[in-house]
């Protein structure tokens, strides 16, 4: 493997999802080989990314042309083409690619790209419908789920809490959750601590599992 394509992504499929995922990795000043069927696309890309190419990822001579086989990293984007995704996965496995992410738009689709031996298949639709569902539900402004039924939680800090020091507010106890950062309206966030005073109009955040999370941002 070249050192220069270790730091380096591949990513495979630049619709809306593998776009938006390219632009950020070279925003982060990520070298990224974006690689589209489309020359529309690919086109449409040039200049924001390190190199783009207009080729079909199916085809292995193609791909190691590119000296795809030579990176460490690599992302399948293609999500509704099932065979294409399929195909393109089973190529990067073969190659050997310590990493290969693959997003899957169906449980059937993660299921088989979890079989041809990818290491992080992700289900972008799935995953932001039950986030949105969090935020819709609560007071909730901001979500995030963390493997082990652990979340943490933006959210305005129910009547019981206002008022009181956290050290007195119980909201450990009483919750089973910890505030960890307040804000102030028009001010940036701050860490907690014992003598923190929340006030009405603040936003908090908070951790802890996940289910106590989610009750403690429902309570008026
Ligand atoms: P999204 O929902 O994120 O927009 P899509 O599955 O609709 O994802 O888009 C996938 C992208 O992958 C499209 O831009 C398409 O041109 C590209 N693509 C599909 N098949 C191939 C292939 N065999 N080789 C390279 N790119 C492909």
């Amino acid at each position: 493997r070249r050192d220069d394509r270790n730091d380096s992504v591949v990513v495979i499929g630049l619709g809306r999802f593998g776009r938006a995922l390219a632009l950020e990795l070279a925003e982060e000043d990520t070298e990224v080989l974006g690689i589209d069927h489309s020359a529309e696309v690919v086109q449409s890309l040039s200049g924001s990314l390190t190199h783009v190419v207009s080729a079909d990822s199916t085809k292995e001579e193609v791909l190691r042309q590119l000296g795809v086989h030579e990176f460490d990293r690599a992302v399948v984007a293609i999500g509704s083409n099932l065979e294409a995704s399929i195909l393109t996965a089973s190529l990067l496995v073969s190659f050997g690619i310590p990493n290969v992410w693959a997003k899957a738009t169906s449980e059937a689709q993660g299921r088989i790209l979890t079989q041809l031996g990818v290491h992080h298949v992700v289900y972008p639709e799935h995953d932001m419908g039950q986030r949105v569902a969090h935020l819709v539900r609560g007071r909730m402004l901001d979500y995030i789920e963390f493997e082990d039924d652990f979340a943490m939680v933006k959210t305005s800090p129910p009547a019981d809490i206002v008022g009181l020091t956290l050290g007195n507010s119980g909201v450990r106890t009483r919750h089973g959750v910890t505030v960890v950062a307040v804000k102030r309206p028009g001010e940036g966030f701050t860490y907690a601590t014992a003598d923190t005073v929340v006030e009405e109009g603040d936003t908090i955040i908070v951790a802890g599992r996940t289910r106590q999370t989610e009750r403690f941002s429902e309570l008026r």
